[in-house]
């Protein structure tokens, strides 16, 4: 009998949290450290936007390192998780050939930085799926519900953006949100928590959206995630807090882990 792997969602904000110590890194650390081990992750990152719906099915997949400007110590972070081919495969088959393998983008920050700080040994396989940008939120949960059945076969779904992202606003001198931010993170959680997903898919009806997300491929990922999800699903918010004035580091976890 396999245990039915958890459902993910990290805010990852800055590059930088892959290499600081700070509340979400450390946060990240203490969450990996209570979850199942999978055989694999399925892994949707904000940084992997796309025409059309992608997957990777390389066996050793790229890091890829998106980021610009940053120090040194970033780019010599090495995290060399294998690919899953068939799980690749499986996911091409299952969405009706509407997935295509591509394997021109990798393992991106997005996801990397996360993950790294969760599974450090890198011995989990890790399968990229792209944020299709065409396609309307709703269909994002949809994506999600069509793939829930992978947590029952040993593979944790994980996505990785943020709740609240919106770089033009940065308050570099802020190590917290502003009232829009934290307005509409808590209108985002609350129809969470009542499972009012098609809210959260249609969220320019909540307070703040506009600045909160100006732009949707770092909340699109937390779609794909809550239509894995059921209401049978344990709810456990991992990690929050604001940074930057522009950022909601909020964290969800669905499904079982240790306490
Ligand atoms: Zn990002």
């Amino acid at each position: 009998m396999t245990t039915r792997m958890p459902a993910l969602f990290a805010g990852h904000g800055s590059p930088l949290n892959a290499i600081e110590e700070n509340r979400f890194s450390r946060g990240w650390e203490e969450v990996g450290r209570r979850l199942p081990k999978p055989r694999a992750i399925l892994a949707v990152s904000a940084h992997w936007y796309t025409h059309g719906l992608l997957t990777n099915d390389e066996a050793h997949p790229k890091q890829v390192y998106d980021m610009y400007g940053f120090p040194q110590a970033l780019y010599d972070l090495a995290y060399p998780v294998p690919g899953d081919p068939a799980l690749a495969h499986e996911l091409v088959e299952r969405l009706d050939g509407e997935a295509c393998v591509d394997n021109s983008w990798g393992i991106d920050h997005g996801t990397w930085s996360v993950l790294h700080r969760m599974f450090p040994e890198a011995d989990v396989p890790v399968v990229q799926l792209s944020v299709d940008g065409d396609r309307e939120p709703a269909a994002h949960l949809e994506l999600g519900q069509r793939l829930a059945f992978l947590r029952d076969e040993g593979v944790m779904v994980f996505g990785s953006g943020n709740v609240v992202h919106n770089l033009g606003m940065v308050d570099w001198s802020s190590d917290n949100g502003a009232e829009w931010n934290k307005h509409f993170d808590a209108g985002v959680r609350a129809a969470i928590e009542r499972r009012d997903l098609d809210l959260v898919a249609d969220w320019g009806r909540l307070a703040g959206a506009e600045l909160a997300v100006p732009t949707p491929e770092h909340f699109l990922p937390l779609l794909f995630v809550l239509g894995a999800t059921s209401g049978d699903d344990a709810m456990e918010t991992f990690s929050d807090g604001y940074t930057l004035g522009s950022m909601a580091m909020t964290g969800y976890l669905f499904g079982r882990a240790r306490a």
